[in-house]
């Protein structure tokens, strides 16, 4: 039996997909997330399956991949294409390998165009594949950075991801609007740009004048990539604090969900980083917080209680980072930066108190 879990992460859109054989309990893991690692690596354990690998269908601009941190944690082999030029993989695909997982398999296509070691993996009988970023439901990867080239594009869809059965569905690297999954003959028919009658050169006006604005966080997660995910600070990494549900960014500390925070707050101390003002401003400040302002922080930690762990906030999770470092340096072990600060608590319509309308 065929097992497959389509998984999301919400800061990027990206999908990740579990694919595992029941007999023998093998299974790989298409476009991990870094921030997901503990999730995804929580779902494999619990359906008693062995990562034997990751792969990444290119290197991505706008998340950092869970490869390096998910091989430090079970023991999966990296694969990414060999001309992604990514450094640091255990198997480096080229067009038309397979990677095995229990008795089942997929098959490396080379379909470059986003990037040049872009790849679509095709499963066995054909009728899933897995596209990354070459064909996007309705709409395909841009082609204006990392080698990007509309004559390639073109050529990789139309010539390698179209000639795939009909009924083959297809699953992206990403979705905007909420959609999971596709078909050869929906694409075909409906994509915008590529599908139909749509020539090379209707292609590539298409492409030029997208005016799309720079990715965000490319600046980190592309450089990041280049080295399959693998951080600076490898040690800090693996010990997997146990206090609450954590999440270990690629800046290298660890996050907590507002929720979490609303939920559990009396069991950490929870500290409010920004200034008086701020503190009594319109965002408000989190029942029980202690105003504690990130420029004279370190002379007030020591009215801290070192044995409780402690939860930074500010206004959006920037300075209460910064806070986290200064902590950490003096001599606390258990700290969390609350994700996303005051302005996601208000999102998520959780009660502020001082807060004004
Ligand atoms: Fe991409």
């Amino acid at each position: 039996m065929l097992i497959f879990r389509q998984l999301f992460d919400p800061q990027s859109s990206t999908y990740s997909y579990l694919l595992g054989d029941r007999a023998g309990g093998q299974a790989i893991l298409i476009d991990p997330v870094f921030e997901q690692a503990a999730r995804d690596a929580a779902l494999i354990k619990e359906l008693d399956l062995h990562l034997g690998a990751t792969i990444d269908t290119h290197a991505h601009a706008d998340h950092v991949t869970g490869a390096w941190l998910l091989k430090s944690r079970l023991g999966s082999k990296i694969a990414i294409s060999a001309a992604s030029g990514a450094q640091g993989a255990d198997i480096e695909l080229g067009d038309g390998d397979r990677i095995e997982f229990g008795g089942r398999y997929l098959t490396a296509l080379s379909t470059p165009g986003h990037t040049d070691g872009c790849m679509t993996f095709v499963l066995d009988n054909e009728t899933m594949a897995f596209t990354g970023d070459a064909l996007l439901i309705r709409g395909c990867g841009r082609t204006d950075f990392q080698q990007g080239s509309t004559h390639q594009l073109y050529q990789s869809i139309r010539t390698r991801i179209f000639t795939l059965p009909d009924s083959c569905l297809l699953y992206p690297a990403h979705d905007y609007q909420g959609l999971t999954v596709t078909s050869v003959e929906e694409e075909k028919s409906f994509n915008p740009r590529v599908g139909g009658n749509t020539s090379e050169s209707d292609f590539s006006g298409y492409m030029q004048n997208l005016g799309l604005p720079h990715p965000r966080q490319i600046d980190v997660a592309l450089p990041a990539n280049m080295r399959c995910g693998r951080p600076e600070d490898e040690t800090l990494a693996s010990n997997e604090p146990s206090w609450a549900p954590l999440t270990f960014t690629f800046a290298g500390f660890w996050e907590i969900d507002p929720i979490w925070v609303q939920e559990h707050g009396d069991e950490f101390q929870v500290i409010d980083v920004r200034g008086e003002e701020e503190f009594n401003g319109p965002l408000g400040h989190i029942r029980g917080a202690r105003l504690m302002p990130l420029n004279t922080l370190s002379e007030t930690t020591a009215s801290l209680d070192k044995d409780k762990p402690v939860v930074t906030v500010c206004r959006s999770g920037a300075r209460s980072a910064q806070a986290v470092t200064l902590l950490k340096k003096a001599g606390f072990t258990e700290v969390a930066n609350m994700a996303g600060g005051m302005l996601r608590w208000n999102a998520q319509n959780l009660p502020a108190e001082g807060a004004r309308d």
